[in-house]
């Protein structure tokens, strides 16, 4: 029977979990852990998509699978895909890409956190200095696998791989970008105050030129905001340089994917970093930056860390603010006592971490 709507407890919050491939079976069942220790008030339907589903029956996303998650869920907690067993990584791409270019989640939002000094590999760094966000526009560029080989396979063989970028795309994700910086604190309280642009104008002008006019635009719309631009090879030797400087950075699908492992490293690896696929007013999709990992995969060795935050991250998208407060302070508490996983100084397995920030965050 349906219980009767009571004003006074919060909405249960619809969540569709998709642990994926490798490391994502074992690092999503500890953020759902975490999510149901912190008293969030959620229901999660777990789905089987995945290279074992796509090897026993040949499914990657189920007929109308996306329409329903946009229907029937407020958000989609995912692991990663990848499985060495499916060469062509189709299912991957059907599931991971689909997601978000079909749920048109163009925003990418990839936050970038020292939570602990220790975890830095560069010399005099303090949790301060390295807290920034890079949107990565997700929709669009070099990933639509528009293009094509003609002659395979022959020693005249031609591949293109073409840069797709609308004006529609460039400006929404722009705009996210000074909005973003308006609506967010850095998390010391302070206002974000600079969009940085990253691109490679010089030697890519035409694409590089609808990105430069557009901001341009937007930042004109934002005197507030101070507007900067790099080119991508720049802010690679920046941000390593003195990650002081950043605050908001906005660029491309490709851009953004490479610079925000190089931003992971800056955090302790990729095992701490989270990331949200946003449509602003949509159901939206949020998973670790890292992928599926085989080398690591089934071993409990891998850092559930990423997974927890970017749960953390989808609670806040829902409107809620306790629950993942409660659980980022339970996952700075345990990067500080050292109660986790190898890759960043601990002693224990996937399963014990995860236990370890659901103690935490009970306290
Ligand atoms: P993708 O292209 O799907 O993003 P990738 O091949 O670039 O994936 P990952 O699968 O993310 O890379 O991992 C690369 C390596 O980083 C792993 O083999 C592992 O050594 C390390 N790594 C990634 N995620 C974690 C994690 N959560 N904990 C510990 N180590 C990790």
């Amino acid at each position: 029977m349906k219980q009767k709507n009571d004003a006074s407890k919060p909405a249960t919050k619809r969540i569709a979990v998709i642990p994926g491939d490798g490391i994502g079976k074992e690092v999503i069942p500890q953020a759902v852990r975490v999510i149901q220790a912190s008293g969030a008030t959620v229901e999660f339907t777990e789905f089987d998509w995945g290279a074992d589903r796509y090897l026993r029956d040949g499914t990657t996303v189920p007929p109308d699978g996306f329409a329903m998650l946009a229907r029937d869920f407020d958000a989609i907690l995912v692991g990663a895909f990848g499985d060495p067993r499916v060469k062509t990584n189709i299912h991957a791409k059907e599931i991971l890409l689909g997601m978000r270019f079909q749920m048109d989640l163009y925003a990418n939002v990839r936050p970038v956190r020292l939570l602990d000094a220790g975890l830095c590999p560069l010399k005099n760094v303090e949790p301060k200095d390295v807290d920034f966000v890079v949107l990565r526009e997700n929709t669009e560029g070099v990933y639509t696998d528009a293009g094509g080989v003609f002659k395979r396979g022959t020693p005249d063989e031609i591949a293109t791989q073409e840069d797709i970028n609308t004006r529609k795309g460039v400006e929404r994700i722009i705009r996210y970008a000074f909005e973003y910086c308006r609506s967010h604190e850095k998390l010391d309280g302070s206002p974000r105050s600079q969009v940085l642009m990253c691109d490679k104008s010089n030697a890519m002008t035409h694409a590089g030129g609808l990105w430069q006019r557009a901001f341009k635009e937007a930042s004109a719309e934002h005197p507030e905001i101070t507007a900067q631009h790099m080119y991508v090879d720049a802010l690679c030797m920046q941000m390593v340089r003195d990650p002081r400087q950043f605050d908001v950075i906005v660029t491309n699908n490709m851009f953004g994917d490479i610079i925000t492992d190089l931003a992971a490293g800056l955090q302790g690896g990729l095992g701490m970093a989270a990331s949200g696929n946003i449509h602003p007013g949509r159901t939206s999709m949020f998973e670790p930056v890292h992928g599926s990992a085989p080398p690591i995969a089934g071993k409990n060795i891998a850092n559930p860390f990423g997974a927890i935050l970017a749960a953390a991250m989808m609670l806040r998208h829902l409107g809620l603010t306790r629950e993942p407060d409660k659980i980022e302070a339970a996952v700075l508490e345990a990067v500080r006592q050292k109660k986790s996983t190898q890759d960043i100084g601990g002693n224990l397995g996937t399963r014990e971490a995860g236990e370890g920030v659901a103690e935490n965050v009970c306290l």
